[in-house]
């Protein structure tokens, strides 16, 4: 199937950009990489009047540190954050996840911003946000505008972007060193959507934990934060913490997707198993860090 008619829009900078769509009201919408929104056009689940392309606004291409945080332009591309040595030392775990993201050929086009505004419950970016409490940029005709990752997804696919804003940047601040982060997740196929997928973050002083933070995406209408679990692993000597035990606690606390790709059973079995993995891989690196 080809996609419907619609008028194609290619500004050049942001403010072209956002006139753009606000002239098409919410009949436009954004193309970025494309690597979602097309497939959506093509199989006619969706028809736009207009699309506006971000494509040649280059000023939405960049990676570049202000202060504690490393703040990546919403048109960056998925493999240029593989690749950034900058982020790669600042940022570990998104260039873990990244990694996790579809095939080459998809992150060659796919959109950090694009991502991120997509809000696939089952995506690695939006769950990478959430844990490490990033902030997302956007523009529209009243200005810019800083949402928290914690404010962003309002069911699935389905964000608090008004209409006719752009997301322009997401800042992932830079966790403190004794930090580790880790990602695990469980896909049918390699480079397939997650069925269940876990990050977690610690941050380690005096062997002491005293940063955590765990999201799971693809068991539930968003990504999902156990800020309440978090708190109990603050304060707690590394070595006493049980990620087995911790696991199937916050196992408990889900009610994931009974769906075609995995039963409600299943995936929280398979959350129990990725949450000890994670805490126990990102509790190692936080102790290597600190002890190096
Ligand atoms: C075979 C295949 C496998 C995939 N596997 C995975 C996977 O494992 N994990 C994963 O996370 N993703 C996966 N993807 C999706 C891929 O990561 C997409 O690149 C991503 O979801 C969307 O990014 P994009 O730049 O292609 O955005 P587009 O497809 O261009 O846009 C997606 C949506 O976001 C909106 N949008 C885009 N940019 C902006 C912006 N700056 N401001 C406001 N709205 C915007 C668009 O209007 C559209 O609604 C896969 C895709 C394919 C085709």
């Amino acid at each position: 199937m080809k996609p419907a008619p619609f008028a194609y829009e290619a500004p050049t900078t942001v403010s072209e950009a956002v006139d753009c769509l606000a002239s098409h009201g919410e009949e436009a919408k954004v193309l970025a990489g494309g690597q979602s929104l097309v497939p959506v056009l093509a199989l006619r689940l969706a028809r736009y009047e207009a699309l506006v392309d971000l494509n040649r606004v280059g000023e939405l291409d960049y990676v570049r540190r202000e202060g504690s945080t490393m703040v990546i332009g919403a048109m960056t591309r998925q493999a240029t954050i593989e690749r950034d040595p900058t982020l790669r030392a600042a940022i570990p775990v998104l260039r873990e996840a990244t990694r996790l993201i579809g095939h080459p050929q998809i992150r060659n086009r796919g959109t950090l911003g694009g991502s991120v505004a997509h809000g696939d419950p089952a995506a690695e970016y939006p769950a990478v946000a959430l844990a490490t409490d990033a902030t997302i940029t956007v523009i529209g005709p009243a200005g810019p505008r800083i949402i928290e990752a914690a404010d962003l997804y309002d069911g699935p696919m389905s964000t608090t972007l008004a209409e006719d804003e752009i997301l322009t940047a997401v800042a992932f601040p830079v966790w403190c060193p004794g930090s580790g982060f880790a990602v695990r997740e469980m896909a049918r196929r390699e480079g397939d959507f997650a069925t269940v997928g876990v990050i977690a973050g610690v941050t380690l002083a005096d062997d002491r934990i005293s940063r955590a933070a765990l999201a799971l995406f693809g068991v539930g209408a968003t990504p999902m934060r156990f800020r309440q679990l978090e708190g109990e692993l603050l304060g707690a000597d590394f070595l006493a913490v049980d990620p087995t035990d911790f696991g199937e606690t916050l196992a408990q606390r889900l009610d994931p997707p009974n769906d075609v790709h995995a039963s409600t059973a299943y995936r929280t079995r398979v959350a129990a198993r990725l949450v000890a993995e994670a805490l126990d891989a990102a509790l190692d690196t936080a102790r290597q860090e600190t002890t190096s």
